[in-house]
């Protein structure tokens, strides 16, 4: 994987950081206990990852694709990278990723855009792009992505991978680089669903580090996804939501969503429409709550405490107004902007008041569409994988690429993205929902898919 790393990462720059010693002793290490006796009883020990550069790494740069963080080395590991080394996984290096988890594309990451290895003239999404290109590339079988609106499923979608975002509170925040807190949820990426599953089972689970870890043991993911290859979904009901399809998805999308649906049933399940009303105010509730969280997360950059710091002026006040000035970029400062503004008194009530009334009415949404079906589906992007430089300077397009991913964030349940064919060329994703703490049967369907 170094060796492919080599030849293919120039172009494609899926990583920011390569570790490449560090890989190749963690890999020695895995073979000495191997020799021993005493290997890690993970069946990935010595397996490489690709971690997303929003993970801290003790023995790592971690940047979070921010110039505000260049050069800074955390002092101790998230709880995903040491779940990941206790378990033998051999960390490749960090990869590229939109600013502070914001964006689409990665193309708002300070150092680079990240070309899809499909087409190298299109973005592999985003905001974890890097995760995504590096599998997509095989240059790792693995790897690890956040999603807060969509990163892990749009990037998987646009780039033919599988991307889980587990259930909140799934996978510990611990040492995650903070987006939105009540929305951001690491999770596993492979190319193919019996990866994926084998990697959730490595870094999820209850960690005390984190206040929000669901104290509850991990649905055992590897053995739905093992019953699910069988291909029988007899009994199973599946849920298309009205309001996922249709009006705004590409025609190649639209088609390849409709192709998975006759292969759902010829599998056995049983297809039902399910209406979820209030989905479509789910973006303009998203757009309002993340900036907000953001706001008060990215206060911490001050140019005391890490990283960057530009001396200019006289006062502390100057100092952190002229680092945060050169070390934000333009979405990170845009979103710092809306979601204070949100926050003010006087406006509080009216923005960010209602926008988690919105969120309330999705997850009773999801509530009422999971009593008639035990998974819902829906494409996972309107569109397959973008120009490069078509949507950088267009928030709103860009926005639009979370339509079908973003409500399941407001309402902490679980989904992921399938590979489900190719429109003119380009790889499309299957998502498919699941209840809160729902994974195994989301993962029994994916491989039965898949
Ligand atoms: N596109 C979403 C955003 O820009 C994705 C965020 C995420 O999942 N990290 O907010």
């Amino acid at each position: 994987h170094l060796d492919r790393i080599d030849a293919v990462d120039g172009t494609v720059h899926a990583f920011l950081h390569v570790a490449a010693d560090a890989a190749l002793a963690s890999a020695a290490l895995v073979d000495d206990s191997i020799a021993a006796g005493t290997a890690p009883a993970s069946p990935l020990a010595g397996v490489p990852l690709a971690l997303k550069d929003v993970f801290t790494t003790s023995d790592m740069p971690t940047t979070a694709g921010s110039r505000i963080l260049e050069g800074w080395r955390p002092p101790y590991d998230a709880t995903v990278t040491s779940r990941l080394r206790a378990a033998g996984v051999t960390i490749l290096g960090k990869t590229n990723m939109d600013e502070f988890a914001m964006g689409s594309s990665t193309e708002y990451s300070a150092y680079g855009v990240t070309h899809n290895p499909w087409d190298t003239t299109r973005v592999p999404g985003g905001s974890g792009g890097g995760s995504a290109a590096a599998l997509a590339a095989f240059e790792a079988p693995l790897a690890i992505g956040t999603d807060t609106g969509g990163s892990i499923r749009q990037p998987a979608a646009f780039t033919g991978t599988v991307g889980v975002k587990p259930t909140y509170g799934g996978v510990s925040r611990y040492g995650l680089i903070a987006c939105a807190s009540s929305l951001d949820q690491g999770g596993p990426c492979a190319r193919t669903v019996l990866d994926t599953a084998l990697l959730h089972e490595v870094i999820g689970g209850y960690d005390p580090l984190d206040s929000t870890s669901i104290d509850a043991p991990v649905p055992s993911v590897v053995a739905a996804a093992r019953e699910g290859a069988n291909g029988d979904l007899s009994g199973l009901r599946v849920g298309v939501v009205r309001e996922l399809t249709g009006e705004g998805y590409q025609p190649g999308v639209q088609a390849s969503f409709d192709a998975a649906l006759r292969q759902l049933e010829k599998l056995g399940a049983e297809v039902v429409e399910v209406s979820c009303p209030h989905f479509e105010y789910g973006l303009a509730a998203y757009y309002l709550i993340l900036p907000s969280e953001v706001s008060s997360n990215l206060a911490r950059f001050d140019a005391m405490r890490y990283g960057l710091r530009v001396s200019e002026g006289a006062s502390a006040e100057a100092v952190m107004a002229a680092t945060r000035e050169a070390g934000f970029g333009p979405e990170v400062k845009r979103r710092i902007i809306l979601g204070t503004y949100a926050l003010s008194s006087g406006y509080y009530d009216a923005y960010y008041g209602q926008a988690q009334k919105v969120r309330t009415l999705i997850s009773r949404d999801f509530a009422a569409a999971f009593g008639r079906a035990d998974v819902l589906v829906s494409p996972a992007t309107p569109t397959t994988a973008f120009p490069i430089g078509d949507k950088v300077d267009d928030p709103l397009a860009m926005y639009l690429n979370d339509l079908a991913t973003i409500p399941t964030n407001l309402a902490g349940t679980a989904a992921m993205s399938v590979p489900s064919g190719l429109s003119d060329g380009l790889p499309v994703g299957l998502q498919i929902m699941a209840p809160a703490l729902g994974e195994a049967v989301m993962y029994r369907v994916a491989a039965a898919y898949e």
